[in-house]
């Protein structure tokens, strides 16, 4: 405070009066008549514009302190709107009374009564010092050059609902969400005659508002005790100052200049216009990629599409604010760069899948008809073929996605198709392999089937034994083929190699058995049985029918020949197999499989059957071979 004002010892006994309004409408003017100031005043026939800056005088013989703002003229915008917002929040933050000043005909008029600035002075008011209800601010609307038959009343109304509607529209912290402008802020309302038409109207009537200023004793005395900020004389230079850095360094106040806002609406606008013959060219492909499809220039029309919006962008956005220019253009282009990368992202899936397929497809194919050729081939080689060209057609068509300025690549992807053909050749290389299993076990099971028919229509104490081996040998062969088939297919692995292995050996021996349950079938067992009786009862030694004689002893010939029939049944119902025999050694069959279980052909109630039934077909025989004996008697 000001030694020349002398207030430094008025301890609380001073108050504080500042002035809001458009520029050159008659404030100083309007501060000189009410508290005898001498502000600058703009020189009617000069025009000239009065110096900027918040002036700050007393009242002659009050105790009142008096901030006159001086902005500039509001033709200029700009940084001159910053501090015109400045200096309103600070004369709103510091006094008690705060005079708004405005024309007449700006009344009820956004723009020309500074409403717009209102307003954020409000808003930021009760963001730096919301939480202060403790002293309001009295907001003093005087109204300049009131000539209209418009009773004050209604301008009044009408200014006060619009401070409603702003207070309303005021983004309020969220603790303060509920608070009403009349917490903050008394109102009041005053007309003045026009200077120069009425001027010794307007003189009267300024003299007894300056009675409102001045006259503790009249009703209308504006400086309430409920107004007074708490800050005693000596400390209100300081409390000014920190209320000004306050201010200074609030960045909300920092808001766009106008032609910050008109280059943001411009763009935008630019923006949107050069969109719509983009995303028409999109939208031609996008429905295509998401049924499936790749589309062949993808990337071209993109390309294309994007250049000619960027095009579109610049030449007529780069003519506005520069910043917000570089701003808007870097959102418009990642606006775009999203919108591609979804369609891209799509079809690079749709390449990936295809790739898959065809992978998996044409290896299968390729391997089916090399096997089926029955010459050598490398599984390796087939199968390497195959994806070198699946990979290759899947990176052109990433690739034409790759367009310069745009921030994506895809090697990811790559990667993913990496692993996924990665998983279809292991697969491959089992099924490789099935069928390998399958080919090896079909050509066992020819070779074992004959030497089984052989060894059981002829049957001896030797059977067992000459079937295991014939096994093992089938069995050692099949291993043989199998290892080629293995390395053939790069199966590097110890453990896979060994479960292909017990694999094989398990369906061979299956196989074994298969052929063997065939050959001890019902029937089959009954041909063997009678067939062997037969060749005992009928052929002698030497391998030639006999005749018999009267004196021959049939019966026992007979029951001879029954016997020694009958004695093969048991043999055919289980497998031998010596303990030395490859499939007793452990780890030789797949894990879960019992060989024992395997063992038994015939079970036990069968095999009693089947007895039964062997002796029925005997005694036929028999009775058959006595008929023909009488039968020859008699003749
Ligand atoms: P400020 O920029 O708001 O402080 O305005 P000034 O007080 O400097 O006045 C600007 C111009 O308007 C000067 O030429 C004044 O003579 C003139 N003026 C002041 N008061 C009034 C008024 O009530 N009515 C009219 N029509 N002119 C005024
Ligand atoms: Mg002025």
């Amino acid at each position: 405070m000001n030694k020349k004002w002398s207030l430094c010892d008025a301890g609380f006994d001073y108050n504080v009066v500042a002035v809001f309004g458009s520029q050159s409408t008659g404030k100083s003017t309007l501060l000189n008549r009410l508290f005898g100031t001498k502000f600058d005043v703009m020189d009617e026939h000069q025009r000239q514009q009065t110096t900027r800056g918040i002036w700050a005088d007393r009242g002659v013989d009050m105790n009142v302190l008096i901030l006159d703002v001086e902005g500039t003229d509001g033709r200029e915008r700009g940084e001159n709107q910053d501090f015109e917002r400045k200096s309103a929040l600070f004369s709103l933050a510091v006094s008690e009374v705060l005079i708004v000043n405005m024309w007449e005909n700006m009344v009820g008029l956004y723009n020309g009564a500074n409403m717009g600035l209102l307003k954020t002075v409000l808003e930021v008011n009760l963001q730096l010092f919301g939480g202060n209800r403790e002293n309001k601010t009295l907001l003093y609307f005087v109204i300049r050059d009131h000539v209209s038959p418009t009773p004050l009343e209604n301008l009044a109304g009408t200014l006060h609902s619009d401070l409603e509607r702003i207070w309303a529209s005021v983004n309020k912290p969220s603790e303060l969400q509920n608070a009403r402008l009349t917490d903050y802020f008394d109102l009041k309302f005053t007309s003045l005659p026009h200077k120069l038409l009425q001027p010794e109207n307007f003189e009267r009537e300024a003299l007894e508002l300056r009675s409102q200023f001045t006259d503790r004793r009249s009703k209308e005395y504006v400086f309430k005790p409920s107004y007074k900020r708490r800050v005693p004389a000596d400390g209100f230079p300081h409390y000014a100052e920190a209320v000004w850095d306050k201010v200074v360094s609030n960045k909300d106040l920092d808001l766009p200049t106008q032609q910050e806002l008109l280059a943001q609406y411009r763009c935008d606008e630019i923006a949107q216009a050069a969109l719509v013959p983009f995303r028409k060219a999109i939208d031609e492909m996008r429905p295509l990629v998401q049924e499936g499809d790749i589309v062949p220039d993808l990337g071209q029309v993109s390309q294309q599409a994007r250049d000619t919006a960027i095009e579109m962008f610049d030449s007529q956005a780069a003519r506005y604010h520069k910043e917000v220019y570089r701003k808007k253009r870097e959102a418009f282009v990642q606006l775009l760069d999203g919108e591609l990368h979804a369609v891209f992202v799509n079809q690079v899936k749709n390449a990936l899948a295809l790739a898959t397929e065809k992978f998996a497809n044409e290896s299968h194919k390729r391997l089916e008809e090399a096997a089926a050729a029955e010459t050598e081939y490398s599984f390796g080689e087939v199968v390497g073929k195959v994806r070198r060209h699946v990979t290759e057609s899947f990176r052109m068509i990433v690739n034409e996605l790759v367009i310069p300025g745009g921030s994506w690549t895809f090697g990811s992807e790559l990667k993913q198709l990496e692993t996924t053909l990665d998983a279809t050749t292991a697969k491959l290389r089992l099924a490789e392999m099935d069928r390998a299993l399958a080919k090896l076990r079909r050509t066992a099971k020819d070779t074992l089937g004959e030497l089984i028919e052989d060894v059981l229509n002829n049957p001896d104490a030797q059977m067992w034994s000459k079937i295991i081996e014939g096994f093992e040998t089938t069995n050692r062969d099949a291993e043989d083929a199998l290892q080629v088939r293995i390395t053939n297919a790069e199966i590097t692995s110890e453990e896979a190699q060994v479960g292909f292995l017990r694999k094989l050996h398990t369906g061979l021996w299956e196989d074994l058995v298969d052929v063997l349950k065939e050959e001890v079938a019902d029937q089959m067992v009954l041909l063997k049985l009678r067939n062997a009786l037969e060749d005992k009862f009928r052929y002698d030694e030497a391998g030639l029918p006999r005749v018999w004689k009267p004196s021959d002893d049939i019966d026992s010939q007979f029951a001879v020949a029954r016997e020694s029939a009958q004695s093969l049944l048991p043999m055919f119902s289980k497998i031998v197999v010596s303990n030395d025999c490859v499939v007793r050694r452990p780890g030789y069959f797949a894990p879960n499989f019992e060989l024992d279980r395997s063992l038994v052909l015939i079970s036990g109630a069968r095999l009693r059957e089947l007895g039964k039934r062997f002796g029925r077909e005997a005694d036929a025989l028999y009775l058959e071979a006595k008929r023909a004996m009488v039968s020859t008697q008699n003749h």
